[in-house]
């Protein structure tokens, strides 16, 4: 029992790990530039994206890139919104929008898409070493568990519960938002007209702050997407800490005004300014620019 407690632990550490190398590095730093990270801990973000997720920073910022300039409408790769015929429309777009999509969404235009990231060596040579990243992801944790415990059943815990159940529950933190967070919850903020990206408190803490998509989507290129009060938003809080290290820069923080511009109820402008006081302070926001349909590239990492 007290290995299986060790592998939960082991495991949940991991996950909350990727997942932040899914939100401060993949989301807010390739995908929107809100922040600049420095040359050593963009190495390091980079290795532990590989080596805890496995995915390729490439192909995701330019999916995600696409889901902004197509939000809900058609083109988007996993829209909830976008099945209307048929048997359950809503459940067949709630499935399509958490996983189905990456079997039936049509392969997404990297070269369109991302191409301020094609010449990136670290990038190239970390995609070109995919499967090596898929097994020292599932390895590393088998062999851990069989370093601690000595037996085959800490190593089977260590590849169980730190390799298969943490890449799950990391998968499900962001198809959730993809899913849930289009169909469910508040919209504070104003967006496009066909976005129904929502604010949904209940998946804040599985998603590291990312469940306030309302707000991200109505200010995409901004660090912080809880800017309300008792909104968390652990992902902002690395950042913040981060910055304050000198280990990142040129940090996009929302400024009351930026949000209150967007605001749909003008009763809560109060509500931000005194939550963003200190945001402020730490740094001001340049210009917001969203990714376009026509201009989906922006300069370099
Ligand atoms: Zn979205
Ligand atoms: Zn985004």
């Amino acid at each position: 029992m007290p290995q299986l407690v060790l592998a939960v632990i082991v495991g949940c550490a991991v996950c909350q790990i990727g997942i932040f190398c899914t939100t401060v590095y993949l989301h807010r730093t390739v995908a929107h530039r809100a922040l600049t990270l420095a040359p050593s801990v963009r190495l390091v973000f980079r290795v532990l994206v590989w080596i805890t997720t496995g995915i390729r920073p490439r192909q995701w910022a330019a999916v995600h890139r696409k889901h902004h300039a197509f939000t809900d409408v058609e083109g988007d790769p996993h829209s909830p919104h976008l099945q209307t015929t048929g048997r359950c429309p809503r459940l067949r777009g709630a499935l399509h929008a958490h996983a189905g999509w990456l079997l039936r969404a049509p392969a997404t235009d990297v070269g369109r898409w991302a191409p301020d990231l094609a010449g990136d060596p670290d990038l190239v040579m970390l995609t070109r070493l995919f499967p090596l990243a898929c097994a020292v992801s599932l390895g590393a944790p088998a062999l851990l568990g069989w370093a601690i415990s000595g037996t085959g059943a800490g190593a089977l815990g260590g590849l169980v519960w730190g390799g298969l159940v943490r890449v799950f529950v990391l998968q499900q933190a962001t198809f959730a938002v993809n899913s849930a967070c289009h169909l469910w919850g508040r919209r504070p903020f104003r967006t496009r007209e066909q976005d129904r990206a929502t604010n949904l408190a209940v998946l804040s803490v599985l998603s590291m702050g990312e469940s306030w998509h309302n707000a991200h989507h109505a200010s995409p290129r901004t660090a912080r997407h809880g800017v309300d009060r008792g909104q968390l938003d652990s992902t902002a809080r690395l950042i913040q800490a981060l910055e304050r290290c000198r280990l990142v820069s040129q940090v996009r923080w929302p400024t009351p005004e930026s949000l209150d511009a967007r605001r749909v109820e003008a009763g809560q402008r109060e509500r931000s300014a005194s939550v963003l006081t200190r945001s402020a302070a730490v740094g001001r926001s340049g210009t917001h620019r969203r990714w376009t349909r026509s201009a989906p590239a922006g300069p370099g990492t």
